[in-house]
């Protein structure tokens, strides 16, 4: 009981009642946090743009039994100029959902929200391809996640011969393991997933992708995420029809 402090980022926003918002937030040093923001969806609140989806902020809450109430947050970044562009607002979108689907409860994330903070600085701020920074993000996050391992096959570890994709178990394989029917990694997407499993930080986000490359990645990592995350999104495929 009593007042609290978190930095992080709004990653769910819903409609509590008619003038609150319940909101979930990525927090540093603490992961997923659940707050509840009495009269955030009042137009003269000093709540309502820090309660938005992807605001980044310090938030100041009261902590009552098993919840928060948000009682103060200072907006450090809005992301604003993303709400300018529909393809980068349907990225932005996807990824806050993918994280508030799968990043895990009870834990410090602060990785992830790095990650994240990342990703939604790239889109607002650079013209590189918003398809381009869900896949690099998605690369990342599986890796941080434990689910990628950063060497080639998944048998060997042999990552300098061509890799190909096994769609059913979705594993990269060299060519002595593979079982048949695998598909061949373009040059340029086994490129790509090794220099962003090898890097950190912002620099992951620094590199461009054919079209041709860039489709297959998408292809691979969709069957990924469906298979070792168990997720499908239609939030995913959302910027395509723009
Ligand atoms: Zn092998």
């Amino acid at each position: 009981m009593g007042v609290v402090h978190f930095r992080g980022i709004v990653i769910q926003e819903n409609q509590n009642g008619e003038s609150s918002k319940r909101l979930l937030v990525l927090a540093k040093g603490v992961g997923r946090v659940t707050f509840t923001a009495r009269g955030a969806k009042n137009t003269k609140s000093k709540l309502l743009s820090a309660t938005q989806l992807f605001s980044y902020c310090d938030f100041q809450a009261y902590e009552g039994r098993g919840f928060y109430s948000l009682t103060q947050a200072d907006l450090i970044e809005s992301f604003f100029g993303i709400r300018m562009d529909m393809e980068k607002l349907a990225e932005a979108v996807y990824l806050t959902e993918l994280v508030e689907k799968t990043c895990p409860a009870g834990m410090e994330q602060d990785e992830t929200l790095r990650l994240l903070l990342y990703a939604l600085t790239v889109l607002e701020k650079t013209t590189m391809p918003p398809r381009l920074v869900s896949r690099i993000f998605e690369v990342k996050y599986l890796q941080l996640s434990g689910l990628l391992s950063d060497e080639g096959c998944m048998v060997c570890g042999e990552g300098t011969a061509p890799l190909f994709f096994n769609e059913s178990r979705s594993e990269f394989l060299c060519k002595k393991h593979c079982f048949g029917g695998e598909l061949l990694l373009l040059g340029a997407v086994q490129r790509a997933v090794a220099y962003i499993a090898e890097r950190e930080g912002r620099q992951i986000f620094s590199f461009t992708l054919s079209e041709e490359a860039l489709a297959q990645l998408d292809h691979i990592l969709r069957r990924y995420l469906e298979v070792h995350m168990g997720v499908r999104l239609k939030s995913r495929e959302f910027s395509k029809g723009l």
